[in-house]
Order: C-alpha cells, then structure tokens, then sequence
C-alpha cells in the first residue's frame, strides 16, 4: 500500500485520458441524461460523481463504504435514524461532542444511555446501538476501541465510532471491529474552516445500502460544490495533520509546567493518561490540546492578547484558534480551552503563546 500522502493527493482523481482534467472537478448538475443503466446518475438528491468522488477517497482511508452528508450532525442523525428503533436503547458518550448527545435525547424515539469515555468496564447489554467518541470532545480522553468492540459484539449491539478528531488517517475504527465511523469532515478532513461536511463510513454493504436509500428519501443531502471543496482539502490532510501535531507538540512541552496554566492535555504526550491506549490504537495524534487556565477570564484574556490564535469554535483548520468550552455548556472547568494549532511554524506559535502567557 502507498504512504498516506500519495494515498491522500490520488484519492478522488478522475481518470486520465487525452485533455482530461488532471484535478477532480465538481458536477453541479441536478438533471442528467436518462439512460436504461440503474447505475447512471439521473437526479442530484439520488447520486452525482462528485459526491462518488469524495466518497471513494474517504471510503478507501476508512476501510469502508462511504456515504457523504450536508454536516457531521446529519451523518449522525442519519445514522440513529436508520438504525435505532422505536423504544431501542442507544448508548452515547456524556462526555463527546454535546449535539449527538441533545439529538439522541431530543429527536430519537428510544432509550438513551450516557456512559464516560473513560469507563473501565464497558457493558452494552439490552443495546442496538453504541456511539463512542474517541478522543472525546473536549476532553480528550480515549477508549479503547478493541476492548469497546468485543463488549458491543458480545451484546450483540452495533458499534459507531465518532472519528472527528483522528481523522481516516489518525485512527481506522473499522480494523478494530466498529461497524460504522462517523465523522464531521468540517473540522480536519476539509481543513480549511470553508465548508459543513460529514460523512458515515459503513463496514457492510447492507447497512451502506440502507443509509443511502434513507438518504435519497430524507434529502439529507451534501451540495457537490461542498464536495468538492472537502476532497480538495483532503489532498494535503496528511501534511496538514503532520504540522498541525508538530505544533501541538510543541506547545504542548512550551504550557506544561507553565505556571499559569493548570493542567495541558494532548493525547500525542507520553505523559498524557490518555497516551498509552491512544499509542496502540491511532497512526497519529493531531493537532488538538486543551489547556486549562485559572478562570474564564484568565482564559479569555489569554487568546485576546494572542495575536496568531482565533478565537473561535471548530477545530482542525489551517489557522490556530481556541475554544473555551464552558461557553457552550460542556461540562469542564471555566478556564478549560481546546486549542486547535493550525500549520503556522511551531517557533512563531510558541513565541506567541509565551508572549500572551507572560
Ligand atoms: C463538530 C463535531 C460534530 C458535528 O459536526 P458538524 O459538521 O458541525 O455538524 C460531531 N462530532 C464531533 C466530535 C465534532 O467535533
């Protein structure tokens, strides 16, 4: 198999010809020429080659079938949806991304069980369904997907795996027997903060099949320009990721100790508690650390003085920015932020980060 940054710059391209375009191109189309093949697009909410473009890149990263959707949200909602019955039990993260959890409680007509990314015994029992998150938003935890897989088998419930922060080149659920990943392709995948994208990636073709059938009828579905957008992004993620890790690396050593800054966290340390499953189980750690300040305030005035750090929600961008979380109302301390380090070089960021420190 090729390196992932051969895999990453090939992945979606059309195929060569005699003046055929070398970069993959959106097809905006909504109407296409009739034809007798079942295979051939015919209208845009059932199937268009852009869509089949991202699709193909996304589904050979993950190990999978991929099906693309307007937002990481819509690929999660699709995915209780389709597979999650009336009166069912489906467990979710108390402590991953807070709208899965809201959707499930909110929209969802079954049984909602909330256990921590960090349990230490993992038990599915009376489940359809298990979403865990690893690492967890905010907090950066991880579990262990092998140990999380075999308890799902053994209940008999389906396993999905929110793969947001890894990436398809951080970690690959589907080798460690989940039965879906689901990602938001907002945040590093597309990597540049100019587009709302998801995607679920199935492990079986029968479930695949299904979700795009739901898929054409929901209408729950991506713009191609959108599309196009991702899969051009998606041709650096692995140089991105590999700036973005150097940078969270080095901030990570530049905060830790730092004395106004309680606690730092980055799953890529040695010394984080987090480290040790995280090692065994994703290919690289990106970008994303929490640091966490005496107060709100503390925090605030922290990324107000940072002259290269944006203040602003999301992650996995080109340009560093922080989110202090509490604003949103997860459950971490006031002064907690995610930074996200963007591909600025580690010496400017660090320079910086002292500076608005100090
Ligand atoms: C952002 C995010 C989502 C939601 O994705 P959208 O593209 O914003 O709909 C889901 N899970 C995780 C872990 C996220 O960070």
């Amino acid at each position: 198999m090729t390196g992932d940054g051969t895999r990453c710059v090939h992945a979606g391209l059309p195929p060569a010809g005699p003046g055929a375009p070398v970069p993959a191109q959106p097809v905006l189309a909504a109407q296409f020429h009739l034809s007798e093949d079942p295979a051939a697009d015919f209208y845009g909410r059932a199937g268009n080659p852009t869509w089949r473009a991202l699709e193909s890149a996304i589904g050979s990263l993950d190990g999978g079938e991929c099906l693309v959707y307007p937002s990481g949200m819509a690929a999660i909602s699709a995915l209780l949806r389709v597979v999650v019955g009336p009166g069912e039990t489906v467990v979710v993260p108390s402590d991953g991304y807070y709208l899965a959890r809201g959707y499930a409680h909110e929209h969802v007509d079954a049984v909602v069980r909330e256990v921590p990314t960090t349990t230490a015994e993992w038990d599915f029992t009376g489940a359809r369904l298990v979403l865990v998150e690893t690492p967890s938003n905010p907090g950066l935890d991880v579990c262990d997907l092998t140990a999380v897989a075999a308890a799902a088998r053994a209940a008999g419930a389906l396993l999905a795996v929110d793969n947001t922060t890894a990436t398809p080149l951080g970690q690959r659920p589907l080798e460690f027997g989940a039965d879906f990943v689901v990602a938001s392709d907002t945040k590093a995948l597309a990597g540049h903060s100019d587009v709302v994208l998801g995607h679920i990636t199935a492990a079986s073709a029968e479930w695949a099949q299904r979700l795009r059938a739901e898929r054409t009828i929901s209408g729950a579905i991506a713009g191609p320009f959108e599309t196009w957008l991702a899969l051009r992004g998606l041709g650096t993620l692995d140089l991105r990721l590999a700036r973005q890790a150097e940078n969270a690396a080095a901030l990570h050593a530049a905060l830790r100790g730092h004395p106004a800054v309680a606690r730092v966290r980055w799953p890529g340390s040695p010394e984080d508690p987090a480290h040790e499953v995280a090692a065994r189980q994703m290919r690289r750690f990106g970008g994303v650390l929490t640091a966490e300040l005496a107060s709100a305030e503390a925090a605030e005035a922290f990324v107000g003085r940072a002259a290269l750090i944006a203040s602003a929600t999301s992650f996995g961008g080109l340009h560093t920015t922080a989110d202090r979380r509490a604003r949103w109302g997860d459950a971490v301390a006031p002064g907690l932020l995610r930074i996200s380090c963007g591909c600025e070089d580690p010496g400017d960021l660090v320079a910086d980060v002292l500076a608005a420190l100090a």
